[in-house]
């Protein structure tokens, strides 16, 4: 028997969410603040409830997936709702701090609160391609585990709620920054005749081969030792210049590579020019403003 669900938020997000649910055939009720959203997925079988209080006593899991965790608070707060015996799982995105408040927040309303980050565009939404992310208890991860299949690939971090959305961003960090690596060797060699399409597929073999460094380095973070087994940090420094200057020679932009060698420098500067790239680890775990 497949357990019957709520969506709550059926924006772009939650009518995919609430999509793939139907479609993995668990009786589905739905509820967005604009009734109308729902229209295609009730002609699809789900149930449309009147209000998100009603709404969230109808499944045994009760998915939310809104703008924020304001609007989250603000919606699921109201005097009138009842969440007491409901068991959430929030899908908004959000950062750390919210989800670790919004779960304490919904315990004190004797609801169970499992908090989740959805990696993953609407449409692959029900593919193994979406990568979705849930932190929060494990038993309770565990009991609806079987359902949250439905929506993609799943991944438990941990019971620290925070974790979801730590992961979400850490994840955003990771893109942008081969993205924007990416764009700085595009702008470099378009001055050169070379198009974006042709330097591409050389790009994505250089980013898949540095990748497999990620494990080894780790362990270098791990025990806090950096010995310069292929190269120290100040050979990369230097190559580091190469990219500036060759940057500024050909007319484009070189902040991005101006700002990795600052943090090279003030590393070297603190006395590991000697020691392997991931001693930089101590530039990125303090705060700096400017
Ligand atoms: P949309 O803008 O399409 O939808 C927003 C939803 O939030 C609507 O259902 C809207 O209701 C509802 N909402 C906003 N404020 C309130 C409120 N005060 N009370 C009740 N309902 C409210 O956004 P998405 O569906 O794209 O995104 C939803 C969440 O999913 C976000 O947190 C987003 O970061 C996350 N996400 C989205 C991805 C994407 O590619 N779209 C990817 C990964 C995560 P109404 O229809 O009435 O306006």
């Amino acid at each position: 028997p497949h357990e019957p669900v709520t969506v709550v938020g059926l924006g772009r997000m939650g009518q995919a969410l609430a999509g793939a649910f139907l479609k993995a055939g668990h009786p589905t009720t739905v509820w967005n603040r604009t009734a109308s959203k729902a229209d295609q997925l009730v002609a699809e079988g789900a149930l449309l409830a009147p209000t998100v209080g009603d709404a969230l006593k109808a499944g045994s899991l009760a998915i939310i997936c809104v703008t924020d965790y304001e609007a989250m608070r603000e919606l699921l707060g109201a005097s009138d709702v009842d969440l007491a015996g409901t068991m959430l799982v929030n899908l908004t995105s959000g950062d750390s701090a919210q989800a670790r408040e919004t779960a304490h927040w919904a315990e004190q309303r004797g609801a169970r609160y499992l908090d989740g980050a959805i990696m993953a565009v609407p449409p692959a939404i029900g593919t193994s391609e979406a990568v979705i992310l849930h932190s929060g208890s494990r038993s309770d991860f565990e009991t609806h585990r079987s359902t949250l299949d439905a929506l993609g690939t799943l991944t438990y971090l941990g019971a620290d709620h925070g974790l979801a959305s730590l992961y979400d961003v850490a994840g955003l960090a990771m893109m942008w920054s081969i993205l924007n690596a990416w764009l700085q060797g595009t702008a470099m060699l378009r001055t050169a005749g070379v198009d974006a399409a042709t330097y591409a597929p050389f790009a994505q073999q250089i980013a898949a081969g540095v990748a497999t460094w990620l494990p080894g380095y780790a362990e270098q973070i791990d025990n806090g030792s950096f010995p310069a087994e292929v190269s120290a940090l100040e050979t990369d420094a230097r190559a580091m210049a190469h990219l500036i200057e060759e940057s500024e020679a050909v007319g484009v932009n070189a902040e991005l590579p101006r700002l990795l060698k600052a943090m090279a420098d003030r590393s070297i500067a603190a006395g590991h020019g000697g020691e392997q790239y991931p001693v930089l680890i101590e530039e990125f775990s303090k705060p700096r403003n400017d």
